[in-house]
This record gives structure tokens, C-alpha cells and sequence, in this order.
């Protein structure tokens, strides 16, 4: 059988039924949950994981605190997503993305590393899968959707649908995020070759969240640290814009041509409170690639490419002020809201 007809009979993502293997506090406010399961063979891409996202089901609590059993779906059964979404809130468990930090899928017994921010509120009130998190034990059982191999294979890493890290020819790189970007960040710069340089900012509550990282690009790691005292710590995002304007300062920068003021196209207002910020060069239609193609590059050089995800307010901020105050193609950067403040995923 031809790889085109693999990639045609197989789905692409996977239901897997794992259980946590272990769990480990990696610092305040990061807890890695390691997942495991003889069917994580069948997971996979065809390279490093990278950014890649996964689905995790977290199943509904009953009255008494029991798990309700999440509803079973056949995923080589079309709309089964829009079967899910019909169903009661109450019964269907809720659905959140994360990142797969790293995975183990040749062992034996093959594993995933999930590292999870332990969102709180001021009364210890999280969202599904923070509480779930919290809980989580050695044994205990979820559904992670993710890439089937044998469909993921016959793509490169670089045009997987689930990997949004795609630099193209980039050498000089800007990795930006907040915690929950850490995980994606984190991968990202360990799959790195050596010949990239450039800045990666990782924005985390407190300075005890800097984790042990490594890359072996030229990569200048900057951690940021809000501050963990009530009432002195900083605004969400605010460290973060500050270290991309401080590494990214004017037009002119990465042999951008400055127009009238510098400043680039405005780009499109996104209401984050009511659409998903996801702007990445994989998205973007041919034309509108064509569009946005600086004139003074040679065709296919992309000297630069930039990777931003964190809280979706930030992140628009951080778009205006790369897209329209720096003027960088659009092509060249990977926008995303992960997630946005006083708003659960679904
Ligand atoms: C592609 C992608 C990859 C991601 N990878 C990871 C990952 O590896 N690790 C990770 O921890 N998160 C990751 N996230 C973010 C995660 O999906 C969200 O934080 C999600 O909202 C958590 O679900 P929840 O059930 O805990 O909270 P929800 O029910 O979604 O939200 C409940 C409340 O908590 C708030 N909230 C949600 N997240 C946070 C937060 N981090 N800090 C403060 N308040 C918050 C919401 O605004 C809302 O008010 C990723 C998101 C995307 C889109």
C-alpha cells in the first residue's frame, strides 16, 4: 500500500485509554503526570513532538466526588466530536488541550510526560483539568486524544496538523510564553539544530517555576518571574511584552524594510473574548502568504520566525505590536491564544 492510501484509510488522531503511571511535583506550580499504556504504540508523529497538542478527557464528577464514565467513541466515526458536543455538559466529561512534553513511545511499555499549571483561584478553585490534575494518582485512568502514527507518518513533523512549530528556512528564532507555553517551549528547544539562535522568553508565576532546560541551538533562555507575594505580583503578560519589545526593538530589525513610521499592516481585530486567536503561517491561505511576502527577500528565505502562545489578551497585544510596529510578515510568526483569562476551553 502507498503512503497516500495509509494516510487515507487511517484516522488521524486516536483514542487512547492510558493511566498515570506516576506523578511528580516540579516545582510550585507545575505538576508533570505521566501517562502510560500498551496502546501509546499507536501514538505518535514522524519526528520530535515539538509543540504537538493533545486532547485529554476529564471525566465528570458525580454528587459523591465518583468519576462518571466518560462516553465511548468510535474516532474513525465521523462527527463523533459533534455527537460529543451535543451531549449534557453534565455526563460528557470536559475536554482540554495540552502539550506532550516528552514521550517515550519506543519502551516496552511505552509513556507521555503532560506537565500541568496548577491553576487556582483565591478559594483553591480550578478548572477540570487543573482539579483533576491536583487529584491525579498512579493508576488512575483518562483518554488522551492524539496522533495516530500510522497516518502521522506519512507526514513530515513539519506539516503534521497538530505541531504548530514550523521556522522553515528561520535561523534566527523568537520563542515567546507564558506557563502554559512552557511545555511546548520546552520540547521546541530541545529538537532545535544547532545552527538557530535567538531568544526564548518564558514568562511563570514565581522564580521557583524556572525549570532545568536545555537546547542545542544558540538560544538565549530568559526566565520571567511575576512574583508569588499577594499584591506584588506583576500583570499577567507584562514581563513577557516587555522582553519581545526589549528583543525585537524596532523596524528595521531581521533586515525588515521600514515603511512610512516602520510600521506594518494593521492586522484584523480578534474579539478574544469570543473567537480563538490562532494565527499560524501553516493557517493562512497561499494568497494571503503572497500577500504578506516582503519584496526585498530573496523567494523562500525566512531569516526569521517567531513562535508566541500564552493568554489570549497578551498574545493579541504582542501580534499588534510584531505585525503593525515591527512590521514583520505575518508569515514569519505562530500567534497563539493557549488560553484566556475568566474563560473555561469549552
Ligand atoms: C495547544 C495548547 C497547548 C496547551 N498546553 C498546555 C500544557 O502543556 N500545560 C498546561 O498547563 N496548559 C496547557 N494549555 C492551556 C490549557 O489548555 C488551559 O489552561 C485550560 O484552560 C486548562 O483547563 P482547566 O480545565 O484547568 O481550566 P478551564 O475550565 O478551561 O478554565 C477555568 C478558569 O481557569 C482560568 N485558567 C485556565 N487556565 C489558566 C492558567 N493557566 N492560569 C490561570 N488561570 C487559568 C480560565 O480563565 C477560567 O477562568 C494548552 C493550551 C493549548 C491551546
Amino acid at each position: 500500500m502507498k503512503t497516500r492510501d495509509i494516510a487515507a484509510t487511517e484516522p488521524m488522531t486516536l483514542a487512547f485509554e492510558v493511566t498515570v503511571s506516576s506523578v511528580q511535583e516540579l516545582s510550585p506550580n507545575f505538576r508533570r503526570i505521566t501517562f502510560g499504556g500498551y496502546c501509546l504504540r499507536d501514538f505518535g508523529v514522524n519526528g520530535d513532538t515539538r509543540d504537538l497538542r493533545i486532547k485529554l478527557m476529564i471525566p465528570s464528577l458525580a454528587e459523591d466526588g465518583a468519576e462518571l464514565p466518560l462516553p465511548v467513541f468510535e474516532m474513525t466515526q465521523s462527527g463523533w466530536y459533534r455527537e460529543w458536543l451535543a451531549m449534557d455538559p453534565a455526563e460528557r466529561g470536559s475536554m482540554r488541550t495540552y502539550t506532550v512534553r516528552q514521550s517515550r513511545l519506543d519502551s516496552v511499555y511505552p509513556e507521555i510526560d503532560v506537565d500541568f499549571v496548577m491553576h487556582f483561584d483565591a478559594d483553591g478553585h480550578g478548572g477540570p483539568a487543573a482539579n483533576w490534575a491536583r487529584n491525579a494518582k498512579p493508576g488512575d485512568a483518562i483518554t488522551i486524544i492524539g496522533p495516530n502514527n500510522r497516518h502521522a507518518q506519512c507526514y513530515t513533523a513539519e506539516i503534521y496538523g497538530g505541531i504548530e512549530w514550523r521556522p522553515g528556512m528561520a535561523q534566527r528564532i523568537l520563542l515567546a510564553g507564558d506557563e502554559t507555553a512552557v511545555p511546548a517551549i520546552s520540547a521546541i528547544l530541545e529538537s532545535l539544530p544547532s545552527y538557530m539562535t535567538g531568544h526564548a522568553f518564558l514568562e511563570v508565576p514565581e522564580a521557583g517555576d524556572f525549570l532545568e532546560l536545555t537546547s542545542p541551538a544558540d538560544v538565549e533562555i530568559t526566565w520571567l518571574a511575576r512574583g508569588a507575594a499577594i499584591g506584588r505580583s506583576r500583570p499577567h503578560g507584562e514581563l513577557l511584552q516587555q522582553a519581545v519589545r526589549s528583543a525585537v526593538p524596532e523596524p528595521g530589525w531581521v533586515g525588515i524594510k521600514a515603511s512610512d513610521g516602520g510600521a506594518g499592516p494593521e492586522p484584523e481585530d480578534v474579539n478574544v473574548d469570543v473567537d480563538i486567536l490562532w494565527e499560524t503561517p501553516a493557517r493562512m491561505e497561499t494568497a494571503e502568504i503572497e500577500a504578506t511576502k516582503n519584496p526585498d527577500m530573496p523567494a523562500g528565505a525566512m531569516p526569521f520566525y517567531a513562535w508566541i502562545a500564552g493568554e489570549a489578551a497578551v498574545i493579541k497585544d504582542m501580534r499588534r505590536y510584531l505585525v503593525r510596529d515591527v512590521g514583520i510578515d505575518r508569515k514569519q510568526v505562530a500567534f497563539m491564544g493557549y488560553w484566556r483569562q475568566g474563560k473555561a476551553e469549552l
